[in-house]
C-alpha cells in the first residue's frame, strides 16, 4: 500500500540531494503509514514532521534521510538512536541491515513502539531511560544518532563512539538547532561538520534539557 506515495517522496529527498543508495531504498520499502495514527495517514508521506502524541513528534523525512546520511554506515554496522519516537527512524536503519540500540525516556512512547516494531519485524534493541547517558553495554557503536535537540553534545555519546565512528546531534536552543556531523578521529580528536535550521523537541536528561 501507499507504494506510489513512497516513490514520490524519494524523488522529493534526491532532489533535495540525499544521494546514499542504502537510504533511498531503505525509504521505498518502509512504510511510514505504519507509523503515525490514524488521524494523519493522509499525511504520512508528505515531507513534513507530524505530531505522534506526548507533545512529540516523528521527524521530517528530509531530516531522517539527511541524518542517516550523515551517520554514513553499512549493512552489519551498530547504531545507537536516542529518541525512539514513532520508530520510524530504527525502522530505516533496521531495513538498511544495520544493528539498531534505541533509547526512549517516554514510558508509553516506548511500551507502544516497542510492540509495534516487534509487529512489523524490525529488530530493534529498545530501552527505556535517559539517552543521554547512551547505552553502555553494546558500546562502542559505528555510529549514534540523536533525534531530539540538545543544549550540547553529552560526553558520554562521544565516549561510546568507536575511532572512525560518527555522532550526529542537533545542538542549540529549544526553538531551533545546527546539525552536528562529529566523527571520532581518536579517543580525544573529533572532527565537526555543522549545517544550521534544524528544529527539533528537546532532549531531556541529565546531560539535556532539565525540562
Ligand atoms: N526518532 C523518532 C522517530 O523516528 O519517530 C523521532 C523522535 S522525536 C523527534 C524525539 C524523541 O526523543 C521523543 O520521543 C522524546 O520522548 C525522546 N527523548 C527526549 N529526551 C530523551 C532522552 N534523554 N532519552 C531518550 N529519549 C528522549
Amino acid at each position: 500500500m501507499y507504494e506510489s506515495d513512497r516513490e514520490e517522496l524519494v524523488e522529493i529527498l534526491k532532489e533535495r540531494g540525499i544521494k546514499s543508495q542504502s537510504v533511498l531504498k531503505a525509504f521505498l520499502s518502509v512504510e511510514r503509514h505504519k507509523f503515525v495514527s490514524d488521524a494523519m495517514i493522509m499525511h504520512a508521506y508528505e515531507d513534513s514532521a507530524l505530531p505522534i502524541g506526548y507533545g512529540q513528534t516523528i521527524s521530517q523525512p528530509y531530516t531522517v534521510a539527511f541524518m542517516t546520511e550523515a551517520l554514513n554506515v553499512r549493512s552489519g554496522q551498530s547504531v545507537l538512536e536516542i529518541g525512539t519516537g514513532s520508530g520510524y527512524q530504527a525502522a530505516i536503519l533496521c531495513a538498511m541491515g544495520i544493528n539498531v540500540f534505541s533509547i526512549e525516556r517516554n514510558e508509553k512512547l516506548y511500551n507502544t513502539t516497542r510492540k509495534l516494531l516487534e509487529t512489523l519485524g524490525y529488530d530493534v534493541f529498545t530501552k527505556l531511560g535517559d539517552g543521554t547517558k547512551g547505552w553502555e553495554s553494546y558500546a562502542p557503536y559505528d555510529g549514534i544518532i540523536v533525534t531530539a535537540g540538545a543544549p550540547a553534545v553529552p560526553n558520554k555519546l562521544k565516549d561510546q563512539l568507536k575511532i572512525g565512528g560518527i555522532l550526529v546531534i542537533p545542538t542549540g536552543n529549544q526553538k531551533s538547532q545546527t546539525m552536528q556531523i562529529i566523527k571520532k578521529i581518536s579517543e580525544d580528536r573529533f572532527e565537526y561538520i555543522e549545517t544550521p535550521n534544524f528544529s527539533f523537541v528537546p532532549l531531556i536528561g541529565k546531560d539535556g534539557w532539565k525540562k
